[in-house]
């Protein structure tokens, strides 16, 4: 039977999950692939070299890229942590050679409906909620992208298992794997893709080290809405002017949500307090939605539930399924999560806020005195904004760890006091973290938080968030 890349030559960039799903789906599409990385082969996964040495059709590309090898290619897909930018993927584009992303890719043969979940902060929690709601009204659901999951996996799923359409994926998407979704089918006849729902949960700086601006950053989010019909549905935050920018881009019929007003136009409202959250998806007619089962802090928890909601209706989800899944729902790791409590003081774990919009979040859901620990690895961005004082009434103490820490004294020397922790030196990222943690616990009585919201990255001391998550947890839990 005849494939749909028989004959066609994919380079894969990128040798991490998303890369490797990429090159096992091409392969069995009838590819000839291409994997390239800039890491040596020993950094490779093993299971994916072990794989790939026995197949004639694959070439990997170690430790640099080789365009020799990429020649008469037809495709490059480029993993999401690259830039676009780079010397080879320019190469390849000025000869006319088609340059996209796994997700795009996915989006472009996937049969089914796609609900998208965008935003700068709150993806991974909204996504997953959405998920667990389309899964309690019974529908067959793949949650996947920017979560972990690979989006081609489940195209392949599909292709194995004769689905043909009736498969609902939610989608966690980022700016790097949107910037690439283009007007124009990636092969001749394949589809260009649409999303019958997509929430756009709030706008803030971040990345900056990958886009020359902020407004390259938002045009990269808001490149979904050129992905979308006027029969699909797109959902705003109301109370994030950031995004007016692009709103009048959408073609899709709008719904908003935010704290609950007297001009609230079509979609979700809720008080600041939490207890009762309000539907209306046209007209006047009103649904109302009982929060008691709402374990998650904060109003930043509500707009995510508030989008999922919404997201759910759109589906055509009826509201008991939506009830059910609210509540039991349980915050992912990492984000706002309770860790423990001892000797009166509360210890949470946001090792995931890893920008400046996350952190001030953060702290305003917190209605008690905060210490807070921040620092890691700097991604351009500019951290006056966390020494307003509204932020800073509410800190008692920062101390301040990794690559970032002298830049954020400065930002809160004037209006708290600091304590820097010297993480020169060989000094393993765990060790570092639980300093920190005796040195927040020092400043911190009964009655406070201490709470880990680095807005920075992990990469200077951790492998990843989790990890420093996990150092935060087990020394406040050993102390
Ligand atoms: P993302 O996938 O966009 O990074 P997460 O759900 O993983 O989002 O949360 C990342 C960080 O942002 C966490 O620190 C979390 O507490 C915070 N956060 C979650 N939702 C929001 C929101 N709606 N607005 C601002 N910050 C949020």
């Amino acid at each position: 039977m005849k494939k749909i890349c028989d004959g066609k030559k994919i380079v894969v960039l990128g040798c991490a999950r998303s890369g490797e799903a990429t090159a096992r789906w091409a392969l069995d599409q009838g590819a000839k692939v291409v994997l390239s990385d800039i890491k040596p082969l020993t950094a490779w996964p093993d299971e994916l070299v072990t794989w790939a040495k026995d197949k004639a059709d694959v070439t990997l590309d170690a430790g640099g890229h080789n365009l020799e090898q990429w020649q008469d290619a037809d495709m490059v897909v480029v993993s999401p942590g690259i830039p676009l930018d780079i010397e080879p993927v320019r190469f390849m584009r000025e000869k006319g050679v088609r340059v996209t992303g796994e997700l795009f890719l996915a989006a472009s043969l996937w049969k089914g409906r796609m609900a998208g979940i965008t935003g700068t902060n709150g993806k991974t929690t909204t996504t997953k909620l959405l998920g667990e709601i389309c899964r309690a009204a019974g529908l067959d659901t793949v949650v996947a992208g920017n979560i972990g999951e690979p989006f081609i996996n489940s195209v392949m799923a599909d292709e194995v298992h004769g689905n043909d359409g009736q498969r609902v994926a939610v989608l966690e998407l980022s700016s790097f794997q949107l910037e690439n979704f283009e007007q124009r089918p990636l092969f001749e006849g394949w589809r260009i893709p649409h999303f019958d729902v997509m929430a756009w949960l709030n706008f803030a700086p971040d990345h900056l080290d990958r886009y020359v601006d902020l407004r390259h950053y938002g045009d990269a989010k808001a490149r979904f809405m050129e992905f979308q019909t006027d029969s699909d549905w797109v959902i705003l935050n109301r109370d994030c002017r950031q995004m007016d920018l692009w709103e009048e881009k959408a073609r899709a019929k709008k719904l908003y949500f935010g704290v609950m007003r007297d001009d609230a136009p079509s979609g979700a409202w809720f008080l600041k307090g939490g207890g009762e959250m309000i539907l209306r998806m046209s007209g006047d007619r009103e649904e109302r939605y009982d929060l008691s089962g709402w374990r998650l802090k904060g109003v930043h928890n509500l707009e995510n539930l508030a989008a999922a909601m919404l997201s759910a209706r759109c589906l055509e989800i009826e509201k008991q399924a939506i009830e059910r899944a609210i509540a039991g729902f349980s915050p992912p790791s990492h984000r706002l999560e309770f860790v423990t409590e001892k000797q009166g003081i509360i210890f949470y774990d946001d090792s995931k806020a890893t920008n400046v919009g996350a952190v001030l979040t953060a702290i305003k859901a917190m209605d008690r005195p905060v210490v807070l620990i921040a620092g890691g690895r700097g991604k351009g961005e500019d951290y006056s904004a966390l020494a307003n004082s509204e932020v800073c009434e509410r800190l008692k103490a920062v101390v301040l760890i990794g690559e970032e820490a002298d830049r954020l004294e400065k930002v809160f020397a004037s209006c708290v006091p600091t304590v820097r922790l010297q993480t020169d030196g060989d000094v393993a990222g765990c060790q570092i973290m639980k300093k920190a943690v005796e040195k927040a616990m020092e400043r911190a009585f009964a009655g406070d938080v201490v709470l880990l919201s680095p807005a920075c990255a992990s990469f200077d001391l951790f492998r990843n968030y989790e990890e420093r998550g996990r150092a935060f947890k087990e020394a406040a839990l050993g102390l």
